[in-house]
């Protein structure tokens, strides 16, 4: 058997989160692995760009269910803390929405009840209690059924949820949304926004995404780790981890092409012309890649594209390497309210625009740990707002212009100034994120969770085309990176059953470690 697993060759595409996990968990199994990368580096949207000498972490920043990792790298022999250092943030995120009006969100429960207390009184404190248990169950009844399941449907879960589980949805009310679902909990509007926030983890907006999905809540309350070296150092773990377990990574090489022959993927052409025959396929781009035909006309069928309707958000953003000042004093992870959250909404989704009052993120790498020594005299900073996706009329330089100098003249007015410089900061807009990721359209999320029904529409990790599976964000169980990495397991775990005929009639999941019956 052992033999046999090293003579089928899996090609993965692309050394996003997903891609990696594959890759690495397929190696570790024995498999013959070689991964192409178009970037020069791993990561993926994971990436760090240098900007005036400093390496700044330009995608994700909020490092979340680290269990997923502990489990991955242990199904590979290894261990997390050994490869990367991780802090314990004990501020989740600070938030502002305006000057003075501040309340931050700790890793420690009882410290947030009390900083709630404090900032909206003590009986939306106790509310904030009663949330986060309805948060808790919420997430406790959909991690076995949908998370970790390999492709869920509406008749899957229903048996899997059982009754107890069913009367923790209802008790959600009948397809209700999540601002809806919040205005239920919270009676003031501020904490209302802060948590209806959570949606866009998702890329989606709070008046379209389901209730259940307050479990992104759940996800960032049961704790938030930052990373030494940013998160970019993670890809180079998983990178270097795989490697050892014996993949071959080569970077610098876009698959132009994938070969299907007999109805079966059996090869990859780069756009240098090299052609690299495979038993196996592993796609780690934006799913709609495929649809578009941008992976040759023959891998078209294997899933169909998103429309514009379906993407999900895409930001711009500036990574800054600048001096600040002002009275506002940045923790790691900081966000600025404005009052009407509705509008920013309006603004990304019916009307396909950059929002004129736009909530703003402002992620400072070097801060946020209390054991660091004092942060340099510059911040290395991500700022970020969210924009549509790039499907329709593209923005063009004097829409972001505005929404640039909205968001700096909103920090400042909030006490935060940001001494930017052409040469200190890169700003990146959707149609670059379209660039980098094709087939997104600039969407950072894949398909927007907005409906009940959006969380069973996402593709598994099987395709239409045997022998061709997909992982990624765009893929189940969703965008975020321990997500997106789980979508590497369960493509990891899917191509193995289908090695192992005995195992067809089973479904996959994701148990301890790689697992998969
Ligand atoms: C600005 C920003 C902020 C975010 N914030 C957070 C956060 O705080 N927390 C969080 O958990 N998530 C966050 N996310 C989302 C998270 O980064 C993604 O969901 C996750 O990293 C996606 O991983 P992936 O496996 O889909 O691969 P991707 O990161 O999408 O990478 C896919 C890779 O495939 C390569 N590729 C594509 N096509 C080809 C081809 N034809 N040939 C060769 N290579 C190819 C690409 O070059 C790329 O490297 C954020 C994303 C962005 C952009």
């Amino acid at each position: 058997m052992a033999s046999a697993l090293r003579e089928h060759h899996v090609v993965v595409i692309g050394a996003g989160v997903g891609g990696l996990v594959a890759a690495l968990q397929l190696a570790a199994r024995g498999l013959s692995v070689t991964l192409l990368e178009a970037a020069d580096t791993p990561g993926g949207k994971m990436r760090q760009p240098l900007v005036d000498g400093a390496a700044i972490d330009s995608g994700p920043t909020v490092f979340t269910m680290r269990w997923v990792f502990d489990q991955i790298y242990a199904s590979a022999g290894a261990r997390l803390e050994d490869d990367l250092s991780l802090i314990t943030l004990p501020v989740l995120a600070r938030h502002a929405w305006s000057a003075g009006e501040e309340m931050d969100l700790f890793a420690d429960p009882g410290q947030s009840r009390d900083a709630i207390s404090r900032f909206a009184g003590p009986a939306e404190a106790a509310r904030f209690v009663q949330f986060c248990q309805q948060a808790r169950a919420v997430y406790d009844t959909l991690e076995g059924p949908f998370i970790r399941s390999q492709s869920p449907t509406l008749a899957s879960m229903a048996g899997d949820l059982g009754l107890k589980g069913l009367a923790v949805l209802a008790s959600l009310g009948p397809m209700s949304n999540l601002w809806d679902a919040l205005g239920r909990h919270f009676h003031d509007p501020r904490l209302q926004q802060l948590f209806a926030r959570y949606a866009t983890y998702c890329g989606s907006s709070p008046w379209d995404a389901p209730a259940t999905l307050m479990l992104v809540t759940q996800v960032e309350l049961d704790g938030v780790w930052s990373v030494d070296g940013g998160m970019h150092a993670l890809a180079r773990s998983l990178a270097a981890l795989a490697e050892r377990k014996g993949a071959t990574l080569r970077y610098g090489q876009r698959v132009a092409e994938i070969e299907v022959d007999g109805g079966r993927a059996s090869a990859v052409i780069t756009d240098s012309g090299e052609r690299i025959a495979a038993d196996s396929v592993v796609f780690n781009g934006e799913l709609s890649a495929l649809g578009l035909g941008l992976l040759g006309d023959s891998a078209r069928r294997a899933a169909p594209p998103l429309t514009p309707s379906q993407r999900s958000l895409s930001a711009l953003t500036w990574s800054v390497h600048a001096e600040t000042t002002g009275r506002f004093r940045l923790d790691r992870h900081n966000v600025f309210f404005q009052p009407d959250y509705g509008h920013e909404f309006g603004d990304i989704f019916a009307r396909s625009r950059l929002p004129r009052t736009p909530t703003v993120y402002v992620c400072a790498q070097d801060r946020g740990d209390p054991a660091a020594v004092p942060a340099a005299e510059r911040d290395r900073l991500l700022v970020l707002v969210n924009a549509p996706a790039q499907d329709g009329r593209p923005l063009n330089d004097s829409e972001i212009d505005a929404c640039e100098s909205h968001t700096f003249s909103l920090l400042a007015r909030y006490g935060l100034t940001i001494k930017r410089t052409p040469q200190n900061s890169l700003r990146t807009a959707p149609a670059d994120f379209q660039r980098l990721f094709p087939g997104s359209a600039g969407a950072l999320y894949g398909r927007a969770t907005h409906g009940w029904m959006s969380a069973f529409s996402r593709n598994g990790a099987r395709t239409r085309i045997p022998g061709l599976y997909a992982a990624g964000g765009s893929v189940h169980p969703g965008p975020g990176v321990p997500m997106a990495a789980m979508s590497g397991q369960l493509a990891a775990a899917t191509l193995m059953a289908h090695l192992d005929s005995t195992s067809r009639s089973r479904r996959v999941h994701i148990s301890g470690g790689m697992s998969t019956r």
